[in-house]
């Protein structure tokens, strides 16, 4: 719908219909009596934010502009003061590069025959580095397994391999990932971040490859080919650093399987019998004995987009911090549907999670300042690489040695409610237990997530604090609505992937049942307040990726 008409200002700041909270009725504990997460806020601030108006909130338009002051000043009126020293902005440098499709290649070179792969059908590359040209000629192109460097499991795949000048061609996932189980050296079926494809290539950087280029497969994937090649044209947005990353392999990129296949076979090797060896430990790479090469021309722009964040000083241990996350920014323009609608307003994703953010914080100062401080933080970019996160795990306006844990939001639960709560990156953290006795008060079970071989714990925001140390939560409700069991919560969800998902019919829609977002916010909101009463400091479990980055950063912790 490209009318649609927006909530006037005013209108939205009344806010006065809300909801009971159900949690604070059934709590046995003496926690004092929960304010109610409001109605209006999340139904009017997703309808205003997802509007047209807001052109699908895309960082650097005018869209960022509307959304990032409509929520500083709903911050405001809720009573809550600016996070950045006395700002409610965080700049964050972007940069975006544009590949000419044109004279972007990719060809390798077998027995003194070159075959060009076509861009977009059979492979796609781009680069980190911030230049307007990249040339990397006939460069020897090693089989490098999964790419794996992991010390803690006893696993090298670049063991004794130079890899300067050379390109590293890379599985997708980890080597167990097969497994139908979550046990293994790399946790079974569930993906850990190794087997994420920005993994793969940090990895190659580190290991000075001039080139990575990832095989793709649908399955370890958990996406088809389209997904890659739709991402990876177009503009490319990055932090905006002072070495130009050129720390980064001078080009990254994926072939389709078939391209694998012919390239493997120019080598006389086969994809299938690679693939297995690297799957056993001790696998060593294999050198392919054949050639690549890569062009790159590319356009430069730089801009900065804004993470808004407010806080409400704790009352007892201010410099002690509890963090809320949601991105505000969507995917703004994209390709049309048929009726001609070509604004991807981002709705579900994630105007309800930001929507959900400030009913959080308005809450949580209805309620009065707690002992800890509680940081509302409104990511933005995140669609584009979780770079608004990213920029704020580096550059935090509070240490993240001071900062307790948090709960991110990316989508709210509009079906109803449900009898499951399900963790996204389950068995991660000491904050399983606040969320436990949350689910429980509520009568709800938590479960881990049914699709842990997705990476679904490294595809939103708290992953950026995570990899800072920071104890990150992200859960919400499972499929088991309260009306219609698992058979309409997965109808709901399949229908949301299939017709809504990254597309322009992710609209606001006045039908929409709020009473499941409202039962996860009452849990969040709980837990929020648990964190921020507390003088415990949860922690990452041992085997956690994340462990070792919180104990460094908090070498005393209590
Ligand atoms: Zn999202």
């Amino acid at each position: 719908m490209k009318f649609r008409q927006t909530m006037p200002l005013a209108l939205l700041m009344l806010g006065a219909a809300t909801m009971p909270m159900a949690a604070a009725a059934q709590s046995t504990t003496a926690e004092t009596a929960a304010p109610a997460i409001s109605l209006d806020t999340l139904r009017g601030l997703t309808e205003t934010l997802s509007s047209d108006e807001f052109e699908g909130r895309a960082p650097g338009t005018p869209g960022e502009e509307l959304t990032i002051n409509l929520l500083a000043e709903r911050f405001a009126a809720a009573g809550l003061q600016p996070g950045n020293n006395g700002s409610w902005f965080q700049d964050v440098p972007l940069v975006e590069l544009t590949a000419d499709p044109a004279t972007t290649a990719f060809s390798f070179t077998a027995n003194g025959e070159t075959t060009d792969l076509a861009y977009g059908s059979e492979m796609v590359i781009g680069t980190r580095r911030v230049v307007s040209t990249i040339d990397v000629e006939n460069a020897e192109l090693v089989f490098v397994g999964y790419g794996i460097n992991a010390p803690e499991r006893n696993w090298n795949d670049y063991e004794g391999l130079d890899m300067t000048g050379r390109i590293a061609v890379i599985l997708v996932n980890d080597p167990d990932y097969q497994t139908m189980t979550n046990e293994g050296l790399f946790e079974g079926r569930a993906m850990t971040y190794y087997g994420r494809w920005t993994y793969k290539y940090e990895e190659a950087a580190r290991q000075g490859a001039a080139g990575a280029i990832i095989v793709h497969e649908t399955e370890p994937a958990a996406y088809g080919w389209n997904v890659v090649e739709s991402s990876w044209s177009g503009p490319q947005l990055n932090m905006d650093a002072a070495d130009n990353h050129m720390d980064r392999s001078a080009f990254e990129g994926w072939v389709t399987n078939d391209a694998a296949r012919a390239m493997l076979a120019a080598a006389g090797q086969d994809l299938d019998a690679l693939s297995e060896a690297a799957r056993q430990p001790g696998f060593s790479a294999v050198p392919l004995g054949i050639t690549a090469s890569a062009h790159l021309d590319n356009s430069i722009r730089r801009e900065a987009s804004r993470n808004v964040i407010a806080i409400l000083p704790g009352s007892e241990r201010p410099d002690e911090y509890v963090i809320h996350t949601a991105h505000w920014d969507h995917l703004g323009r994209c390709t049309p549907a048929p009726d001609g609608d070509d604004i991807c307003n981002g709705a579900l994703d994630n105007a309800t999670g930001t929507a959900g953010l400030v009913a959080l914080a308005e809450a949580h100062a209805a309620a009065g300042a707690p002992a800890r401080s509680l940081i509302f933080l409104a990511v933005t970019a995140e669609e584009s690489g979780l770079l608004g996160s990213a920029y704020y795990g580096n550059n935090p306006v509070v240490p993240a040695a001071q900062t307790v844990g948090g709960i991110n939001m990316d989508g709210l639960n509009i079906v109803g409610p449900a009898n499951n709560v399900v963790v996204v990156g389950y068995g991660k953290s000491e904050l399983e237990a606040y969320l436990e006795r949350a689910a429980t008060a509520q009568g709800r079970r938590v479960e881990p997530e049914p699709s842990p071989e997705r990476g679904s714990f490294f595809r939103s925001d708290h992953f950026s604090l995570a990899r800072v140390g920071i104890p990150m939560l992200y859960a919400s409700s499972g499929e088991d609505l309260v009306d219609g069991g698992a058979e309409a919560g997965s109808a709901a969800v399949e229908d949301y992937i299939v017709n809504r998902y990254h597309g322009p019919s992710d609209e606001y829609n006045p039908d929409w049942d709020w009473s499941g977002a409202v039962q996860d916010l009452e849990l969040y909101y709980t837990i929020g307040r648990a964190l921020a009463e507390t003088t415990e400091w949860p922690n990452w479990n041992p085997d956690a990726e994340f462990r070792g980055a919180r104990d460094a950063s908090r070498p005393a912790s209590d």
